[in-house]
């Protein structure tokens, strides 16, 4: 099938799941849906613990400059999709949610958890007011060296040099092809190419790679906000309500980098966390996500730790069956209301089985059926893949 073809059929698909999306938000045929299936899969159940799937949603920026370097939901869009979810579903912080699972209290249905990754002051200025309004809770997973500071994490740093260039084309070979830069299409491609390469490298030449190409993009040295949580915003989120768990402190990928270096990086987030936010950190977040980013030894050392649980970027719910130290989320971009609901009530509906709540073995670990990917010679390294 040509390009063209297959992108008019996508197209077409697309604009009718919205319009279906649409008609059955509007028409109240969606909220009729799911009551009834809520009716149907707790119906002689009711009464007994019992884990009902739930989702956990992922953001990261949130604010209202649309900047096509610099991916966010729009304030509008979130305030929207909040607003939904404080009217249709009940939102629970996700620790709550892990205690009830550990201590057999079970899961509601229609629970849902709200997360942000990374730590961008943008979650405290617009993201905030927000989830206050509709008093809702959330759970912030911060890269600890980042905040406080006008550092650009690694992928920030490279969608800058990129957006700032006045360079006409760039030839990386290894990395990326020889490209012209001369549009934001251009660009961006290019920037995605880079990002996805970078990610598959072991931590020290990825970080050389962003270096050596943020010089080849700019003659000056970038000068840029701060774009990361202060120490003392994120302290007054924390006093808010929020939950705060960790993300490393240098955002690294953690199967890139030796076991030690991977402790290392966990244990002195959750150091810093505790002593500036003084207070436990039980959640963590794995940088990256995927099913290659993460393996059962740190999942042991997170659980030997005392984490309770840490999240992925595994777009999928939770069902009774949740391995614990590897939560889905779902990331939701979508701009509709009607079109976010949907998609959310439809991973609903395909995990709609519950059974009884069942402890988690001892030490709460649970084999990872993904493949793991820790590079163990520097041969290894450079064939590892995300
Ligand atoms: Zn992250």
């Amino acid at each position: 099938m040509s390009l063209r073809k297959e992108t008019t059929i996508k197209l077409i698909r697309s604009t009718c799941v919205r319009v279906a999306a649409g008609a059955m938000f509007y028409s109240g045929a969606l909220n009729l849906l799911r009551r009834a299936q809520y009716r149907r899969v707790t119906g002689d159940r009711e009464g007994k613990a019992q884990v009902y799937p739930f989702a956990v949603l992922l953001y990261h920026r949130v604010n209202p400059d649309n900047d096509p370097f610099f991916p966010a939901t729009s304030v509008k869009v979130f305030d929207a999709q909040m607003r939904y979810l404080a009217e249709n579903y009940r939102v629970v912080a996700l620790a709550d949610i892990i205690k009830g699972i550990r201590q057999g209290l079970g899961v509601a249905p229609g629970t849902i958890a709200v997360t942000f990754d990374d730590g961008y002051r943008d979650n405290y200025v617009y993201a905030h007011p927000i989830l206050r309004k509709y008093d809702l809770p959330a759970t912030l997973f911060a890269a600890t060296s980042y905040i406080g500071t006008d550092k650009l994490m690694w992928n920030d740093k490279l969608a800058m040099a990129m957006k700032l260039t006045t360079e006409q084309s760039i030839s990386l070979p290894g990395v990326a092809r020889a490209s012209s830069l001369t549009s934001v299409p251009e660009k961006l491609s290019v920037l995605e190419q880079i990002i996805e390469q970078l990610k598959t490298l072991p931590e020290p030449e990825k970080q050389d790679w962003v270096e050596r190409i943020v010089r080849r993009l700019l003659s000056k040295t970038m000068k840029v906000e701060p774009v990361m949580l202060s120490w003392a915003e994120l302290r007054r989120l924390a006093h808010e309500g929020w939950e705060v768990g960790s993300h490393t402190t240098n955002h690294v990928i953690l199967t890139r980098v030796p076991l030690a270096d991977a402790k290392e990086e966990i244990s002195s987030s959750s150091a810093v966390l505790q002593q500036k936010l003084d207070r436990p950190v039980e959640l963590f977040a794995y940088p990256n996500g995927k099913s290659g980013d993460y393996d059962l030894s740190i999942q042991k050392f997170l659980a030997d730790s005392g984490y309770i649980g840490a999240v992925t970027t595994d777009d999928r719910l939770n069902a009774q069956d949740a391995d614990l130290f590897a939560i889905g989320r779902k990331s939701p971009w979508e701009k509709s209301v009607p079109h976010f609901a949907w998609k959310l009530q439809w991973s609903y509906w395909r995990h709609s089985s519950p059974s009884a709540t069942q402890r988690d073995s001892e030490s709460g670990i649970k084999p990872v059926t993904a493949a793991v990917n820790r590079p163990s010679t520097a041969a290894d390294r450079t064939t590892t893949s995300k």
